[in-house]
């Protein structure tokens, strides 16, 4: 089985066999050594002054840079699934919150959200997504932070980037916290979460820190030693040590742009046979197509093609499909992935088959 789902990503065998050797003690020079080496590795991903790993799943990592980080109010993006669990973590927290709410093929609009901090002073936080998940969405992350900014200079940035970290090169300039997980671009099984920051924020939370698990200041003294302030998930930062290495060495450039070319051919490729990309500005991570039998057409990609591919949420459920782009994938797999679409929309009787998913991704794949 094929698995091209946005997360989970297939978990590549040299890091799963790196994953298999005996477990090793988290307080050790030997796992310090391996610990130092992946965070000098992830600066180098995140450009940003720190990144803390924690034992959590990306929602962990979004609530803790919510809880140590917003002061009163906070100001959420919700275009989807993602977007209005940031509301939820605010609230929970105990924090003032103003959620801006679009349409899931939507991005947010730089001009709302200048209009909502003239309005409400006492925002000091925003939280968005980088690529809003639930409909392949890329919000206009590095715009919005950039304005916010020139209207309040002290407001913090808190950026989901579980599914854009590793599958592009994010202007960081103007954000002050980065997020991201294990199981997306990193190819990794999940339960690893990653908190880049920005000089600004690590300043903030020296200042404070709350909660006990989550407190960011406590990790961050440990962390800054090559340590943790609990049980490391050790197998898991071997296998991101691992990962990291075989990224470094295709080079990170060659990366990012195999990620974008794969993902603008599969979305022309898609167009070809009649397919429509859902949102309004799509991310690399991900296809998102709306489709009214998409659950008919997974079930078939699944039981004859032997492909894994991930459906809609919510209002979306039916009538969504994802397709992963996000990771070292081969091209064969994606070209296969859009053949046996092109084959199925032939079987449900929509379109006769002839080719022309794979040519349009060859063609675009040369480009
Ligand atoms: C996957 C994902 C998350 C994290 O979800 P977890 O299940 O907690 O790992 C958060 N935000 C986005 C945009 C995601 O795609």
């Amino acid at each position: 089985m094929l698995l091209l789902t946005p997360g989970p990503t297939a978990v590549p065998e040299n890091v799963r066999m790196a994953m298999s050797e005996p477990t090793i003690h988290h307080r050790t020079p030997e796992f310090s050594e391996i610990f130092r080496q992946t965070r000098e590795k992830l600066k180098k991903i995140f450009k940003m002054d720190e990144v803390l790993m924690l034992a959590s799943s990306g929602t962990g990592a979004m609530e803790a840079s919510v809880l140590n980080l917003c002061r009163k109010k906070a100001l959420t993006v919700n275009a989807g699934k993602f977007g209005e669990r940031f509301g939820k973590i605010v609230k929970a927290c105990g924090y003032e919150l103003v959620e801006l709410k679009y349409k899931w093929d939507t991005p947010a609009d730089v001009e709302d959200i200048v209009k909502t901090l003239n309005k409400h002073k006492d925002i000091d936080t925003i939280c968005v997504q980088v690529c809003e998940s639930a409909g392949g969405l890329r919000h206009p992350v590095e715009n919005i932070a950039k304005e916010a900014k020139k209207i309040n200079p002290d407001i913090t940035i808190i950026a989901d980037g579980i599914t854009a970290v590793g599958v592009e090169d994010i202007d960081v300039s103007d954000i002050d916290v980065l997020i991201s997980g294990s199981q997306k671009a990193f190819m990794l099984p999940p339960g690893l979460s990653m908190i880049g920051l920005s000089s600004n924020a690590i300043k903030k939370i020296e200042q404070g820190g709350k909660g006990y698990y989550f407190n960011l200041n406590t990790e961050l003294k440990k962390q800054k030693q090559n340590t943790t302030a609990w049980t490391a998930p050790t197998t898991l930062i071997i296998g991101l040590n691992t990962i990291l290495d075989d990224i470094f060495a295709l080079g990170l450039d060659k990366f990012y742009e195999q990620t974008k070319l794969r993902s603008k051919a599969s979305n022309e490729a898609l167009k070809a046979i009649g397919f429509k990309i859902f949102p309004k500005t799509p991310a690399l991570a991900m296809s998102a197509v709306y489709h009214e039998k998409a659950d008919e057409i997974r079930k078939i990609l699944k039981n004859k093609y032997e492909v894994n591919i991930a459906g809609g949420q919510d209002h979306l459920k039916g009538k969504l499909f994802r397709i992963n782009h996000m990771g070292l994938i081969k091209p064969y797999e994606t070209g296969w992935v859009l053949n046996a679409l092109e084959l199925i929309l032939d079987e449900i009787g929509q379109r006769e088959y002839d080719g022309t998913a794979n040519k349009i991704f060859s063609k675009n794949m040369e480009m």
